[in-house]
């Protein structure tokens, strides 16, 4: 969608450091990062919210979580360990309106999260 600033990333239309791509995902950095690795894999195609997702979907969302493990391994935390993270909602804490799993990872995780 025009105002969704993960559409405009995979346009090019505003900067990113981009560490991935092909004709279905991205992953970038982001740009407050909570951990000394904090990836954002990301639908090429604009998903709201992983409430969204329907049984078509079901190749892409997969994808998706094979991305996030390979840039895992990529940015040198598989072996220390990392967490993925999908946030949905507003009480789930979501703040971009297109799906994105966040990796996180380089420093100890706490749970519950916050
Ligand atoms: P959410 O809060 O929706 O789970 O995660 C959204 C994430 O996107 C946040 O961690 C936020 O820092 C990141 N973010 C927001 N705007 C931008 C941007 O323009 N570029 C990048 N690289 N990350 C962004
Ligand atoms: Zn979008």
């Amino acid at each position: 969608s025009m105002s969704c600033i993960f559409c405009k990333i995979v346009a090019g239309e505003i900067p990113a450091d981009i560490l991935y791509q092909d004709d279905d995902v991205m992953c970038f950095r982001d740009v407050a990062p909570q951990a000394p690795t904090h990836l954002l894999v990301i639908p090429k195609k604009h998903i709201g919210s992983i409430v969204e997702l329907e049984q078509s979907d079901t190749e892409i969302a997969g994808k998706i979580l094979v991305t996030a493990t390979k840039m895992a391994v990529q940015d040198g935390v598989s072996e220390s360990g990392y967490r993925v993270a999908m946030n949905c909602g507003d009480e789930g804490g979501q703040t971009v309106g297109h799906i994105h799993m966040h990796v996180l990872g380089g420093r100890q995780m706490g749970w519950p999260p916050g």
